[in-house]
């Protein structure tokens, strides 16, 4: 009986911190709603058709012909690599966080922003022929990507020859970028416990512009962006199912 009871200890012993660490994750968008119903974000149409905020990833795609209006990124980039091209919120976003990163001594460089339907779809069969279908862990299918929104880019460093890897992360320039990309609006799109929700592996050099009220609440929820998303459809559901006042 005694041993029984030993058994059942270690088990619970072994339980325990496995149900404490699956509850820890992150919260629900039913949980997020629950907590806060009306989070002070700018909400003017339905989340899913915003095209500021528009979840793009492997479920909710854009046409190929969707090219937004773009600007020429005048920033530092990696060498050898054209002149980019976001849009225009994201790109004077992008250099109000360069200069910023500047004047705290971080230099960074542009890797990649806009790309059209056609170029992912270039870059896409490439990496699949490279590697097989493990490439679908890091790059989007074309019509997939946050890129052709004109709203992702990826930025990199000279210490590590302006790579996209994981180790940028680690980093002062990483870091730095994870410190203060929300005060310019721009989200880490990737972590690596996300990547269940995101189908995406860690990767710390892309951001998403999505504004500087929704990217501040997205950080301080630390909740991958699919949540933030179904959690913006509930609050909006919500709000615009409120009776008008007269
Ligand atoms: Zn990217």
């Amino acid at each position: 009986m005694k041993r029984v009871f030993c058994f059942c200890s270690v088990l619970l012993l072994l339980l325990i911190p496995l149900a404490g660490a699956a509850a820890d994750a992150w919260p629900t968008a039913q949980e997020l709603f629950e907590r806060d119903p009306a989070p002070d974000v700018p909400l003017t149409c339905d989340p899913r058709i915003d095209p500021l905020i528009v979840l793009v990833n492997k479920q909710n795609g854009l046409p190929s012909s969707y090219e937004p209006e773009l600007i020429d990124l005048k920033l530092p980039h990696k060498p050898g690599v054209a002149t980019q091209q976001m849009r225009p919120e994201a790109a004077e976003a992008l250099s109000r966080l360069f200069a910023a990163a500047e004047a705290d001594g971080i230099k960074l460089g542009v890797v990649s922003g806009y790309r059209s339907y056609g170029t992912q779809r270039a870059i896409h069969a490439k990496k699949v022929a490279q590697r097989g279908r493990s490439a679908e862990l890091t790059s989007a299918p074309p019509g997939k990507s946050e890129h052709q929104l004109g709203l992702a880019v990826d930025v990199s460093c000279a210490s590590i020859s302006y790579r996209l890897n994981a180790i940028f992360s680690t980093t002062p320039e990483g870091q730095w970028v994870e410190a203060h990309c929300a005060e310019y609006g721009f989200i880490i799109r990737y972590r690596k416990e996300w990547q269940e929700v995101t189908g995406y592996k860690v990767e710390p050099w892309h951001i998403r512009y999505v504004g500087p009220e929704h990217a501040r609440l997205v950080t301080a929820l630390n909740v991958p962006y699919e949540v933030y998303m179904e959690y913006m459809q509930l609050c909006w559901n919500a709000r615009s199912h409120m009776p008008v006042s007269e």
